[in-house]
Parts: structure tokens; C-alpha cells; sequence
């Protein structure tokens, strides 16, 4: 992708679909960087098309431009050129909507808004807390980008919807950390997330049941339903400044349908993040 070229002609307000074809730091099966190119496949695809629940026809909308993939270096190097690009967008008044990817990405994208936005709230949807530590020797891995986020002081909020696989290490480092976690047991109908300031959600596909989406490197069981994890995105009063759907992987999944999942929830929150301020 040619990206600089590709800034140039960016107008403020738009938002922007970046593949970040990265799964180096994937701990049990690799296969994330896969993603990217069959989630657009399922997004532009004839089997739907390209409005959302509301009637919106993305399709019209010269505002939502679809810059391809990186072509990333490996390593930390990698790290550096995926905040490097999303700063650089950033900077030109986009809003970033990440296609990744394993979740160590989130760490460098939201390294960027960090620096344009005092005050990040985070929605972090994961079956995972990803709060370790270290995993298996990796500061970096896509189980620990949350500590290293609050660590680091990226984010004035970050609160986790969806977990069941919370452990003592990770409760400790919730404590620690300061994170705010609603899990999966006192998740209902009747609660409401409300934020102040803007708001970056990090959609990891294994909040779902994997009955919902099975095309994920972790199947987690007793996970939230599709039409759940839509409601809960419909259902937001805050602006959103940027998202990532990240740790689909197509090597597990069946008939295509978690693609297609994928790509309806990029289509829900650019939705949001097109006409939210
Ligand atoms: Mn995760
Ligand atoms: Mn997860």
C-alpha cells in the first residue's frame, strides 16, 4: 500500500480502514495476519452489501476510504511503522478502524491516539483480559498489551467487557493496573456503558461464543452472542475516535462465517465513528 501517497488526498473526517497483516506475537497458533484481505473479501462481497442496520449505505460515503494493507517489516520494527502510520493519519484528522491482526497491535495504535487524545477511554471486548505480565517469555505478546497500555499511561479509562478467563496473576494486575471489568457472569441486558471524552473500542472477535465465531486462534466458550455485541455497539452515547477488530483467524474458520461477522461489525462502528463529531 502505498500509504503516503494515499495521505495526501485524505480529507479531515474521514475514516480510514487499515489492514495490519501482524501476528507475530500470537501465542498458541499463528494465522491472524491472514485476516485483513478475507474480511474485506466478506465486506465487499456480493452474498451482502454494504449498509448497516440504520439504513446507511456505506457504499455513499466518500468519507470512508479503505487504504489497503501495511506491508510490514518484521520484529519491532513492525511495532514502530504500525504506530508510525496511524499517527501520520491521525495527524491528518482521520479516525483509524484497524483490521488486524493479533491483539499486540492495539499497543502501538494506541500509542498513537495516545498522543492526540488526553483522556483515552477504552472498551477493551475480549473473552481475555491480555493483562500478563509477560507471556512465555514476551513482553509484547498479544496476552499482555493492556499492561503495557496502562503502564505506559495511555489511557485515562480502560474498562473490559466480556472476560471468562480471568486468573489470579491478572486479577492482580486489574487491581494494580487500576482496570475496570465487567465479566462475562454479571454481563445482562440491563447494563449500560457510559464514557466522558472519546472513546477507542478494541474488539477482540473471542468476546463472541464461538458458536458465533468460531474463526479464532482462542475458543473461549459462554461468550456473547453477535446480535449482544451489536446491540452493545448501537448502543453507545459516545463519540468513537478510533477502533480494531483484531484475532480473527481464517485458518479456523468454517464457510466463511466469522469473516462475515467481522465485517459486520466494521460496518457497525464505522457507522458510529462516521457521524460521531
Ligand atoms: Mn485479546
Ligand atoms: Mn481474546
Amino acid at each position: 500500500m502505498d500509504i503516503e501517497g494515499s495521505l495526501d488526498s485524505l480529507e479531515r473526517g474521514s475514516v480510514v480502514l487499515l489492514g495490519i497483516p501482524f501476528d507475530e506475537h500470537s501465542s498458541f497458533i499463528s494465522g491472524a495476519a491472514l485476516a485483513p484481505p478475507r474480511i474485506r473479501e466478506a465486506l465487499y462481497s456480493d452474498e451482502t452489501n454494504l449498509s448497516t442496520e440504520s439504513g446507511d449505505d456505506l457504499s455513499r460515503q466518500p468519507r470512508l476510504r479503505d487504504l489497503g494493507d501495511l506491508r510490514l517489516e518484521r520484529g519491532a520494527a513492525a511495532l514502530a511503522q504500525i504506530e508510525h502510520t496511524v499517527a501520520a493519519l491521525l495527524e491528518r484528522g482521520a479516525r483509524v478502524l484497524s483490521l488486524g491482526g493479533d491483539h499486540a497491535l492495539t499497543l502501538p495504535v494506541v500509542r498513537a491516539y495516545a498522543r492526540r487524545y488526553e483522556l483515552l477511554n477504552i472498551l477493551h471486548l475480549d473473552a481475555h483480559p491480555d493483562l500478563y505480565d509477560e507471556f512465555e517469555g514476551d513482553r509484547y505478546s498479544h496476552a499482555c498489551p493492556f499492561a503495557r497500555i496502562m503502564e505506559e499511561g495511555l489511557a485515562s479509562r480502560l474498562l473490559q467487557v466480556g472476560i471468562r478467563t480471568m486468573n489470579p496473576h491478572q486479577q492482580a494486575q486489574a487491581r494494580r493496573l487500576g482496570v475496570e471489568v465487567v465479566d462475562m457472569r454479571q454481563w445482562g441486558p440491563g447494563i449500560r456503558l457510559r464514557f466522558e471524552g472519546p472513546l477507542y473500542i478494541s474488539l477482540d472477535l473471542d468476546v463472541l461464543d464461538p458458536a458465533f465465531a468460531p474463526g479464532v486462534s482462542h475458543h473461549e466458550p459462554g461468550g456473547l452472542s453477535t446480535r449482544e455485541l451489536i446491540r452493545l455497539i448501537q448502543g453507545l452515547e459516545t463519540a468513537l475516535v478510533g477502533a480494531d477488530i483484531v484475532e480473527f483467524n481464517p485458518e479456523r474458520d468454517v464457510v466463511g462465517v466469522t469473516a462475515m461477522v467481522a465485517a459486520k461489525m466494521v460496518k457497525e462502528l464505522a457507522a458510529n465513528m462516521l457521524h460521531s463529531g
